[in-house]
């Protein structure tokens, strides 16, 4: 053993190795020194847990530069969702149609508009570029867009109901993953949670019988990836909009994915639009960029324009305030809504109101594809995917996928393979089968999965 920690060399010798006097050229020295110093110690611990190794100056430098490529490659990259969930939080939501990167480039590789007013060649507000657009798709008076829906809610109850109590009913007082609470929210921005009704069931005079003197704001949470069902029911948007309107107490609605497209007509339950609850009469709606809008993530808020322009002034607007490539792709977005059929177009939403007919031949053609590989088994099955993020949520949607086994490979050795390799391939066990869901594939998805299944075959 000793004599193998001998034959380590030192650092200072790896240094005068050519390979990594090259690599000197551009990174840090002391780069350079952290990362062959963690290659020795990677050895000395092989060797000290009497790990075989054999030590050759080339092959340490070799590691080395591997261990410097895997370092220097982006943490955040590509990966194939073949799991059917299609606004995959852990995955990024929504993603963007192709054509939409040549605007961001224009506008990120170059200066751009961001708060300059070409008109009169004086500053201008960043809130103004997508205000208009998002008034004419939603039918609201006035909008600001922050970072996220979290966002928005905090300083839209920083705004509305600081110092007061607001209404929520029992059964919607939820968490929205990653420690996103109703309450927790409301106590952040100072206002005070004024629960009413029950669990299961909360009725109109629950809110009325809970105004006071005190009262800011009555609260409506839309429940998202939270159902109830049984003995329920809960107060309609247009029953809580008479109730504020009575007693003059202003009215918001939390609906987090925001919905502008009817999507019943492609078999999917009904979800209330941005546009009807606005139409409805609430005074603020907030809802998320990234879930069923199908864009960037935002916290979108549209209402009426005496809260807006409070909101616009207040100092938390500052804090959670969206860049350029978020206005950019916001925008670029916002415009596919005033086309006839923006379902046919964004991403997220092509892909929910896919048919089963086009989900079949998807199917088969992966199916296809992968027959061509020695010890390789697929069928093709009917499985059910999932909207993911926000409304729709846990909603079962028929889709197809394909069922893939490989000679020697357990489940969850495919699976670990698919998720490590170049490009990770995220995937679902199902009663310990590995599935492949068609729904969330794009176009060159599927020669990566080829290659991918290919070299898993060929160890
Ligand atoms: C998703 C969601 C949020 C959080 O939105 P983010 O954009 O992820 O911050 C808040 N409220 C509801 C009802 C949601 O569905």
């Amino acid at each position: 053993m000793n004599n193998l920690f001998k034959k380590l060399p030192s650092v200072d010798e790896i240094l005068r190795e050519n390979d990594i006097i090259k690599l000197l050229e551009n990174y840090k020295h002391d780069y350079v020194v952290k990362i062959i110093r963690q290659v020795l110690s990677d050895y000395r611990d092989k060797i000290s847990h009497n790990i075989e190794v054999t030590i050759n100056k080339q092959e340490i430098v070799k590691r080395i530069l591997e261990y410097l490529s895997k370092n220097t490659h982006c943490n955040l990259k590509r990966v194939i969702n073949a799991t059917g969930v299609v606004i995959h939080t852990n995955l990024g939501r929504s993603i963007f149609p192709d054509e939409l990167i040549k605007n961001l480039w224009e506008v990120t590789a170059h200066y751009s508009t961001l708060e300059y007013n070409i008109e009169n060649g004086k500053r201008g507000s960043r809130y103004s570029l997508v205000e208009k657009l998002l008034c004419e798709v939603t039918g609201a008076e006035a909008a600001l867009v922050v970072n996220n829906n979290a966002a928005a809610v905090l300083l839209s109850l920083s705004v509305m109901s600081k110092g007061k109590e607001v209404i929520v009913s029992r059964g919607q007082l939820v968490e929205i993953g990653g420690s996103f609470r109703i309450p927790d929210v409301m106590l952040q921005s100072g206002a005070i949670l004024k629960e009413v009704g029950t669990t299961n069931k909360t009725h109109d005079y629950d809110y009325t019988n809970a105004i006071n003197e005190n009262t800011g704001l009555i609260l409506k949470v839309h429940t998202s990836n939270f159902r109830l069902i049984g003995f329920t029911e809960e107060v309609s948007t247009e029953k809580l909009v008479e109730i504020s309107e009575k007693y003059n107490i202003p009215i918001m609605e939390d609906l987090g994915s925001g919905v502008l497209v009817d999507l019943r007509k492609y078999g999917l339950p009904y979800e209330p639009t941005v546009q009807e609850v606005v139409k409805a009469g609430m005074d603020i709606v907030t809802f998320s960029g990234d879930k069923l809008l199908g864009g960037p993530q935002a916290g979108i808020i549209v209402g009426k324009k005496s809260f807006i322009d409070l909101m616009k002034k207040h100092p938390l607007t500052r804090a959670v305030r969206v860049d350029k490539m978020c206005l950019s792709t916001l925008e670029y977005i916002l415009r596919i809504y005033l086309y006839n059929e923006p379902e046919k177009i964004i991403p997220t939403l092509k892909m929910l109101t896919l048919n089963k007919d086009i989900l079949y031949e998807r199917a088969v053609k992966l199916k296809d594809i992968l027959s061509n590989i020695n010890k390789v088994k697929t069928d093709i099955i009917e499985i059910s995917s999932m909207a993911g993020g926000g409304a729709l949520a846990e909603q079962d949607i028929p889709s197809y996928g394909i069922k893939i086994e490989i000679d020697n490979l357990s489940s969850n050795d495919i699976e670990n393979k698919f998720r490590t390799g170049d490009i990770p391939i995220i995937c679902r066990i199902v009663s310990d089968a590995v599935i492949l869901d068609v729904r969330t594939l794009l176009e060159d998805d599927y020669d990566i999965i080829f290659k991918s299944v290919k070299k898993i075959t060929e160890g």
